[in-house]
């Protein structure tokens, strides 16, 4: 029997509710399939601030160094908003996680069931099947880390602050590897974003975009749009799109309209995948939500878990090859919320059943 080791962080808000009813969903798949769990708990962002001083401690990287693959949850909330930025959980956890494991990659689905196109806000005649895109988005580049990042003073006492927005080639090619491989692995159309009109890096994307794609996957359909026009095309025909490929901000941006437009934060996972293998051979990752950590419902018992299982699926067929568990899982969450078992934030009217109930509903279908 295989044994699946991983950290899990929970993180704040939302986090420990959603993950404790996502580990239960892996348990039963572990039974079911014959793997066994081997995990081990650790703080992030600001429960780890409280705890430990620091959003990001060293107990916990040495967890995550120690394991296959990482299980997150969400960090942040009103309590650490206080603090001076750089100090805060997202900033101070996300990015420096990111960058401690060279996740250069963030693959998110952006599913929504036809059953359910009442959930988005989308015109169900733009719809009439669902929403089934994905967004790959290059995570550890861009204006959220190229420096100099910097605010002053200046002489005449206006303050000015500083983001640089940089890409190198090797960022770019590495980034457009994953793109093909999720291209070949669904229609084999790419659509890169960009805003070439007027960014110099955006020109550079464009243009290295181009040639790997040429050289490497000529049989794939690429094609290239402006980013203020993909916002306005994703609300307005999101199946137009296969797989939406773009750069950090742009990604950030886009992906969040793609999580409302599929009608729900609390449906959507995410996974960030970087260059390092684990001891299977397979790619080392962290697999999260990809909501927040929802302080407006946190401790409620009301939050949607279907983004945490379904993170746990895409962690169960990326790192681990348990692609019969993970279609499983993945089965069982479309069966629980399409047969009527609705979260709050799907619900547009109904009775919440609950963060357990919905837990139960989809271990139910397993
Ligand atoms: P959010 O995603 O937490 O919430 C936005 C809305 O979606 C809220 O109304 C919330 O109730 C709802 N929502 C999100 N997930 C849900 C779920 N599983 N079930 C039901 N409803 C859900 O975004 P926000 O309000 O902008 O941010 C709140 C906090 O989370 C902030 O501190 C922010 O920094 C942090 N945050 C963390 C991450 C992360 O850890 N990756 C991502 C985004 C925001």
């Amino acid at each position: 029997m295989k044994t699946l080791k991983f950290a899990v962080l929970p993180g704040d808000g939302i986090g420990p509710e959603v993950m404790e009813v996502a580990l239960d969903v892996l348990k039963s798949a572990g039974e079911k399939f014959s793997f066994t769990l081997d995990y081990e708990n650790a703080d992030i962002g600001g429960i780890a601030i409280d705890n430990h001083g620091t959003a990001f401690p060293d107990s916990t990287k040495q967890i995550c160094e120690a394991s296959e693959a990482i299980l997150f949850g969400s960090v942040g909330g009103p309590k650490w908003e206080s603090l001076p930025p750089k100090e805060q959980p997202e900033r101070a956890a996300l990015l420096p996680i990111r960058k401690a494991f060279s996740l250069y990659a963030n693959v998110r689905p952006g599913l929504l069931y036809p059953e359910l196109t009442d959930a988005s806000p989308l015109k169900k005649e733009r719809i009439p099947n669902g929403i089934d895109i994905v967004c790959i988005r290059e995570l550890t580049g861009g204006i959220y880390f190229g420096q100099p990042k910097s605010t002053c003073t200046l002489e005449n006492g206006e303050e000015q602050a500083i983001d640089t927005m940089v890409y190198k080639t090797s960022e770019i090619e590495r980034i457009s590897e994953v793109a093909i491989d999720t291209a070949r692995a669904r229609g084999n159309r790419v659509c890169s974003v960009d805003k070439a009109n007027v960014l110099e890096t955006s020109v550079l994307w464009r243009k290295v975009v181009t040639a790997y794609f040429a050289k490497h996957a000529p049989e794939i359909e690429l094609s290239h749009m402006y980013v203020d026009n993909a916002a306005m095309q994703l609300a307005r025909d999101p199946n137009q799109f296969d797989v939406l490929f773009t750069e950090n901000m742009f990604g950030d941006i886009l992906s969040d309209e793609m999580g409302v437009i599929c009608g729900s934060l609390g449906m959507l996972a995410s996974a960030s995948l970087g260059a390092q293998k684990n001891s299977l051979g397979l790619p080392f990752g962290l697999y999260e939500p990809s909501g927040g950590t929802a302080p407006d419902i946190a401790g409620q018992g009301i939050a949607n878990p279907c983004a945490q299982i379904l993170s746990v699926a895409m962690m169960l067929r990326y790192s681990f090859g348990q692609l019969e568990a993970a279609t499983a899982i993945e089965t069982a969450v479309e069966k629980a919320v399409t047969s009527g078992n609705r979260t709050g934030d799907i619900a547009f009217g109904l009775d919440p059943i609950g963060t357990k109930a919905m837990g139960e509903a989809v271990l139910s279908y397993l």
